[in-house]
């Protein structure tokens, strides 16, 4: 019988041959216990002896791997007292001394007569040829043409060849793998299969051959979590009775009628699309990303009166209390005019709005919980935090989720609870951080995603410079501001991010106020904002902006979200390097809100590649979909995944960033097989494998 995984999961890896306490304790290091977890301890990397360097043919600057043989090793101090290990070793063209600074250790380590691969960097110090703290692996006296080198075993006082040995015995005795993946599929992708796979990512032909077998192992590590995903989001579907929304009424197309613009292709593919979920028998649970900007409310305005039209209420909820305000203010301006009627108690009558927030007077609170109760208030716009508390709904038909950061899931089965009759509620959940597609469909992997790619027409885009801490350019950038301001135009200026703390922040902040006040921007009238100001100041000091009686607001970080000047045509961000991608991006939308050029200034150098990657993109790109791209290039998907949850879950080949094709063919495959929730049934291998091998599903569904 072919092998299963979840049954080499049942062995230890203290059945292999030389494996005794000692060595599984420091393979308990590398968190490997089971044979299954050794056959997926992978590879770092793989040295191809046909074709490595000689240390004749290498030149100062080279940087090469080399298989040579430790002549001598000796340890020696600096004037200072560190110790320094130097290693001569040696291939058949010649010899070349490494160099260890601060690595005491290498002295046993490279012991006489090993066998190592190094990788590094030739240069010459005073005129002798040393490669200075390269990355070397003992490889053992390994016959293969193509040598595996396994990750962190020398830390833990493991050879690479050892864990190629037990690799190889483990392999042997699993003998031949069972493939959960239908042969169909197998042969469409052109994957390799599983047994074959195994064998050639441990011990391959070719490089060749150990890439094709990486590249199937980690679609099925993708295919696993997609599995789940689809699964759950199949089971939420089926056991639940969702509401069977009217969505042939006259209130949409009235309302549509009644905006001042007609819809974006964009906007209306995604009101289509999420009217579609609500006519349906299942509860939408559908995921809106749009950048900043891309007209993302009429479509919340959409789904809710959706839900009102048909005698239902509706819930419009924020991170934020300023952002509950504001969206107060937005759907009751969109709403005006309409009315509703017939399908409820009340008789035709406008639509009703409230906003609940924890700064509402108790008195109106009673007033608006004892109406929401009663069905009299169609839509209800509050903050995240009201719905953990118990406020009652008549009978509450759609909400729509604006957030910041994700939204959990418990939160969402929260709302979930709070229809009338037992049925759940839609639930539009509405995202202005663009992530990339292939990890919008692991970390929202259980919704569907619909994209707002398109602004309303009319926006001039803005221009974007990164001065690059040349004196000059940043003049130019201030002269800019004062120009703007000359012409009646408003500006920002963003104050360096400041770890410490708030209070830290708010120093410097004020700080640089005073700063320009006396300097760049002497003579204009200066606004201050930032975290640490009493609430009424804060609101005092964003009034007196809005009013256009201060000229130039200078703020923190506080202005990311939800500020909405369009006479504001000109940022400048200090220490732009300090700042995220994402951040920057936020940040600069708060310009170009209007009908006039704007423009936004990146002041300060570089301080690391990465971040002179970030300020290029910036200036190259205001499309935050892309920018969300270059983001996850540069910082890898463990900031998306969140470190907890790369850290537990079952991608140890797959990678959200290089794999995008496979994480997209991944979900592409596990919908076929899931089916409409019953599909499974007919792949119990592939079920058994979901189940048994990530361990910890929950961590998924957590914000
Ligand atoms: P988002 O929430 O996606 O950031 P908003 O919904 O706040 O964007 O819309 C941004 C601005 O664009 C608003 O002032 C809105 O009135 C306007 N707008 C939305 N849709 C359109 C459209 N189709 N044509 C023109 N302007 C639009
Ligand atoms: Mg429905």
């Amino acid at each position: 019988m072919p092998r299963t995984l979840p049954q080499l999961r049942k062995y230890s890896v203290a059945e292999l041959r030389g494996i005794g306490p000692r060595k599984q304790e420091a393979l308990l290091a590398l968190e490997v216990q089971t044979v299954l977890d050794l056959l997926t301890l992978y590879p770092r990397r793989y040295i191809d002896r046909s074709n490595e360097a000689t240390i004749a043919s290498l030149r100062p600057g080279d940087q090469a791997t080399l298989l040579v043989t430790v002549k001598r090793a000796g340890v020696r101090r600096a004037r200072n007292g560190r110790p320094i290990v130097e290693v001569d070793v040696a291939d058949a063209s010649g010899r070349v001394r490494l160099t260890f600074f601060n690595q005491p250790w290498r002295a046993k380590q490279l012991q006489e007569g090993a066998e190592v691969a190094v990788f590094g960097k030739l240069d010459s110090f005073r005129g002798k040829l040393q490669i200075t703290n390269p990355v070397v692996d003992l490889v053992g006296d390994r016959t293969g043409r193509i040598v595996p080198i396994y990750p962190q075993s020398q830390t833990e006082g493991l050879m690479t060849w050892e864990i190629a040995g037990w690799v190889e015995e483990a392999l042997a005795r699993a003998g031949e793998f069972a493939d959960p993946l239908p042969r169909e599929w197998r042969s469409k992708l052109g994957l390799a299969d599983r047994t074959w796979a195994f064998r050639q990512v441990h011990v391959p032909d070719s490089v060749d051959d150990a890439y094709s077998a990486r590249r199937r192992l980690a679609f099925d590590e993708l295919l696993r979590l997609q599995v789940l995903l689809v699964r759950r989001k199949r089971m939420l579907e089926q056991a639940s009775v969702g509401i069977r929304h009217v969505v042939d009424g006259t209130l949409i197309p009235s309302f549509i009628a009644s905006l001042p613009y007609s819809l974006t292709a964009a906007q209306q593919r995604a009101i289509d699309e999420l009217m579609a979920d609500m006519a349906g028998p299942h509860p939408m649970h559908r995921l809106l990303q749009g950048d900043v900007g891309a007209g993302k409310t009429v479509c919340a305005v959409a789904a809710l009166l959706t839900s009102v039209q048909g005698g239902h209420q509706g819930a419009f909820l924020a991170p934020t209390e300023v952002l509950a305000e504001q969206h107060a203010v937005n759907v009751r301006a969109l709403v005006s005019g309409l009315t509703v009627g017939g399908a409820n108690l009340f008789g035709e009558r406008p639509v009703k709005v409230e906003l609940l927030t924890g700064r509402t007077a108790a008195g109106d609170r009673a007033r608006i919980t004892a109406s929401l109760a009663t069905g009299e208030v169609d839509i209800l716009v509050g903050t995240h935090a009201l719905f953990t508390e118990s406020v009652e709904f008549h009978d509450l038909g759609a909400a729509v989720v604006d957030e910041q950061h994700r939204f959990g899931v418990e939160q969402r089965d929260v709302l979930r609870t709070r229809g009338a009759g037992g049925a759940v509620p839609d639930v539009l959940v509405m995202t202005a951080t663009p992530i990339p597609r292939t990890a919008a469909m692991t970390v929202y992997g259980d919704l569907d995603v619909t994209v707002l790619d398109e602004l309303p027409p009319g926006r001039t885009p803005i221009s974007t410079v990164w001065a690059r801490g040349e004196d000059l350019a940043e003049q130019a950038a201030w002269q800019q501001v004062r120009d703007e301001v000359a012409a009646g135009r408003q500006a920002y200026v963003v104050c360096p991010l400041v770890e410490e703390s708030e209070r830290v922040q708010a120093k410097s902040a004020t700080a640089e106020f005073e700063r320009l006040a006396a300097g760049e921007l002497a003579g204009l009238s200066l606004g201050l904002l930032h975290g640490q100001l009493p609430a009424r100041e804060k609101e005092a000091a964003m009034d007196a902006f809005r009013r256009g009686e201060t000229q130039v607001l200078v703020a923190t970080t506080v202005i990311e979200v939800g500020v909405d000047v369009p006479n504001a045509t000109v940022m400048v961000i200090l220490d732009a390097d300090r700042f995220g991608i994402a951040q920057l991006h936020q940040l600069r939308g708060r310009v170009g809100r209007g009908a006039d050029r704007s423009w936004c200034y990146l002041l300060g150098a570089a301080t690391t590649p990465d971040g002179e990657e970030r300020l290029l993109a910036l200036e190259r790109t205001t499309d935050g979909f892309e920018l969300a791209e270059v983001d996850l290039d540069i910082r890898g998907e463990g900031t998306i995944l969140g470190a907890r949850q790369k850290g537990r879950n079952d991608l140890k080949l797959a990678s959200l960033r290089r794999d995008r094709p496979l994480v997209e063919r991944a979900r592409e495959v596990a919908f076929d097989l899931v089916g409409d929730g019953s599909g499974l049934a007919a792949h119990p291998l592939l079920e058994a494998e979901v189940d048994d091998l990530i361990v910890d599903e929950d961590y998924l569904f957590k914000s």
